[in-house]
């Protein structure tokens, strides 16, 4: 929006109030204060007292408005209204009720109320069987001890499995293998697919990996991954194991992708930040690939442990202690932003 636009439409709008203000009907409804239209809407509110902008948020939806103009931006569309929202006696920013029945009427078309409910966790443990990831070794007492990525992906699976089952009785949580078995790209996939979902219901993927860097024994740290439109084509050229994942989600997510998906990953960055972040080291999103669109059917993340190649991660991710606190963390993320987006 320019200064321009917004200042002539502030001017169509001025007269238009005036016009409708000598309609005795207008004022006489009552207004609604910003937390109680939130609350009834069952939207976060933002309210900056600065620029006296308003803001409701419900999953990807907004309504903004200012005090004293007679504007409302629906997800960003200017749309003129009656009254403005003021300022009450109270220091408190009211919306005339004529706004607030907009405001609900606008929320009200995207299903709000049961907007977003995690209906399933499919976790994904990486590799398996006859296809063991990405190899490292370490040595400790003179001996060479071998880390396979597959073991690494399972371990931290199967502990994540058995949180997420006892928190959500509820939900279905699902492990596309449970074992040191290579469940085919297409049976992973086709895994996803037979979920049942009632409606506004979404299931969260969770592809879990750890990292090589076959030429440089250095890097260290964890990733996390969400794969947009453009990024997965790179992700293709990086490796074989990379290709694998990059063709589940390709199929799994088709077109569409989502602010869910990129919130997920920086819940569980911050989860895994907490608890492993001082011995290993957090690399963090990506985000100069951040793509949002909205409405994904499934959230999905990738996340890589740490780096199999650096023999001091090696060790760690070979540590049944260490790998549980990997767990722990992608859980507190996981359950941080379920608790965030379900809304009763
Ligand atoms: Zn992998």
């Amino acid at each position: 929006m320019t200064a321009k636009r917004y200042n002539a439409k502030f001017f169509i709008a001025v007269v238009f109030l005036l016009l409708v203000s000598v309609i005795p009907a207008f004022s006489a409804e009552k207004n609604v204060s910003a937390l109680e239209t939130a609350d009834r809407l069952g939207a976060d509110l933002t309210w900056d007292p600065l620029s006296q902008e308003i803001t409701f948020t419900v999953g990807n939806h907004t309504a903004q408005c200012r005090i004293g103009t007679p504007l409302v931006f629906f997800d960003y569309r200017e749309t003129i209204i009656a009254q403005a929202p003021l300022m009450g006696t109270n220091a408190q920013p009211q919306l005339p009720a004529a706004l607030f029945t907009q405001l609900e009427t606008f929320f009200k078309q995207f299903d709000i109320g049961s907007f977003f409910r995690v209906g399933a966790i499919l976790i994904d443990p990486g590799h398996g069987g006859k296809d063991p990831g990405t190899t490292g070794s370490y040595v400790e007492n003179g001996k060479t001890i071998p880390v396979y990525e597959k073991n690494i992906a399972l371990s931290v699976s199967l502990s994540l499995y058995d949180m997420l089952r006892k928190t959500y009785p509820d939900k279905k949580i699902l492990l596309t293998r449970s074992d040191d078995t290579y469940p085919s790209l297409e049976e992973r996939v086709e895994m996803a697919n037979k979920v049942l979902l009632k409606k506004n219901e979404a299931i969260l993927y969770i592809s879990i990996h750890a990292n090589a860097s076959p030429f440089n024994k250095k890097p260290y740290g964890f990733e996390i991954w969400y794969l947009p439109t453009d990024y997965r084509r790179n992700l293709i050229d990086k490796n074989t194991a990379s290709r694998e994942i990059a063709h589940i989600l390709n199929i799994m997510l088709e077109e569409e992708f989502s602010t869910e998906s990129i919130l997920i990953a920086k819940n569980i960055s911050d989860g895994l930040e907490a608890q492993i972040g001082k011995e290993s080291k957090n690399r963090g999103l990506k985000e100069k690939e951040w793509f949002v669109v909205r409405n994904a059917k499934m959230p999905s993340v990738l996340i890589e442990l740490g780096f199999v190649t650096n023999p001091e991660e090696a060790k760690r991710l070979n540590t049944p202690s260490y790998l549980q606190k990997c767990a722990q963390g992608i859980y507190n993320g996981l359950t941080a932003f379920i608790s965030r987006f379900e809304r009763q």
